[in-house]
């Protein structure tokens, strides 16, 4: 065991409950064309967000008022910013208030200032939503071409650093090489990214009962819990600009759909029989126990935008856990499955950091059910 899991589960379970618990940062952009053998319809509307090419896929979000979902629509499309994000920001700046002044001077429902609406005014009011919302479009979107370099392949990344631009200005965080270490713009950039999720996310239900994936199971004794996923980031230790030192050690093994950007992914399903036992969602997670006659390896399914299954249920290797998706308590993430794997020993419901996980890619592989 390496220095980083060595320590015992009791300290580290508070902390594990109170603390974000994962960081996936998973290359967006991978080349492989995987071929994507969905069978399932994504079984909620649950679009949290957008961000590059899955732009075209976005609705408007529940929650934004005054009739302005297709500016924010429209102005998350301009700055390639997910449309939660897009709205948390403008109801953090005015709360929705088109007359909205600061003493500082700031105007309108953006919160302008004079001079940052004459570079992206295009000579209209700011006072007036419909000229101010897609100002603000073309702004994030030069904010973000500053910091894209920094963020490489990572959208998840680079809407944080483009969050960070926003509160600390593009050269303290290029200077930063990451989100700068102010404390007010690390908790902007948090309190964005919950409230987007929180507040202006689609709501993701799933059906009832147990839902059998038809797709091939292949011939190894597992199956890759997501079948139409390709390997986007490994176990172990990691060096991901703007995340916590704790953070730096990734504790299971992401798997991500191409192309699924940061809204629903694919299905999700039972890699072996398993024994639902617990959830954890503010990540999305679905824990689970191998429902086998031996000691049985534990199992987390993270991030994912719906469940298809509750505490108790007993799936049958293929059954459908969920959807892939991007929930995290960290904030935005962009879509992809998390998978740890525990210890046959450890208890029924098992967190991350407790000393129980296992690199699952060897024991995927082993049992036949690695990516193909
Ligand atoms: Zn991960």
């Amino acid at each position: 065991m390496d220095e980083q899991h060595k320590s015992g589960p009791a300290p580290l379970l508070a902390l594990a409950l109170l603390v974000p618990i994962f960081a996936c940062m998973p290359l967006m952009g991978v080349g492989a064309v995987a071929v994507l053998t969905q069978i399932e319809e994504n079984p909620a509307a649950c679009v949290v967000s957008a961000v590059g090419e899955t732009a075209g896929d976005v609705t408007s979000t529940p929650a934004i008022p005054n009739g302005w979902g297709d500016l924010v629509d429209a102005a998350a499309k301009t700055a390639g910013l997910p449309v939660s994000v897009v709205a948390a920001q403008l109801k953090q700046e005015s709360g929705w208030n088109e007359g909205a002044r600061s003493p500082a001077g700031a105007q309108g429902v953006v919160q302008f200032m004079p001079g940052t609406w004459a570079l992206y005014g295009e000579g209209g009011d700011p006072f007036s939503a419909e000229d101010a919302i897609p100002a603000y479009g073309r702004y994030m979107a030069a904010l973000k071409e500053q910091v894209q370099p920094l963020a490489g392949d990572d959208a998840d990344l680079l809407v944080r650093l483009t969050l960070a631009a926003y509160n600390a200005g593009p050269g303290a965080v290029q200077a930063a090489k990451g989100i700068p270490a102010f404390t007010e713009t690390q908790q902007y950039v948090e309190k964005i990214l919950s409230s987007g999720q929180g507040e202006f996310s689609a709501d993701c239900t799933a059906p009832a009962g147990t839902i059998a994936w038809d797709g091939d199971l292949g011939d190894g004794e597992w199956t890759n819990p997501l079948p139409g996923g390709v390997f986007t980031s490994g176990y172990g230790h990691r060096n991901v600009p703007g995340l916590p030192a704790w953070a730096q050690d990734h504790v299971g093994v992401d798997l991500s759909t191409p192309g699924a950007g940061s809204g629903n992914g694919g299905p999700i399903i039972a890699p072996t029989d398993l024994r639902i036992t617990g959830f954890n969602d503010k990540d999305g997670c679905v824990i689970a126990k191998e429902d086998g006659d031996d000691p049985d390896f534990g199992f987390a399914f993270c991030h994912l935008n719906a469940y298809s299954v509750a505490v108790g249920d007993r799936l049958k290797r293929g059954d459908v856990v969920g959807t892939e998706g991007n929930k995290a308590g960290l904030g935005l993430v962009a879509t992809h499955l998390h998978v740890e794997v525990y210890k046959p020993e450890a208890p029924e419901v098992v967190y991350p950091y407790q000393g129980w996980n296992l690199d699952p890619e060897p024991i995927l592989k082993e049992k036949g059910a690695w990516v193909r």
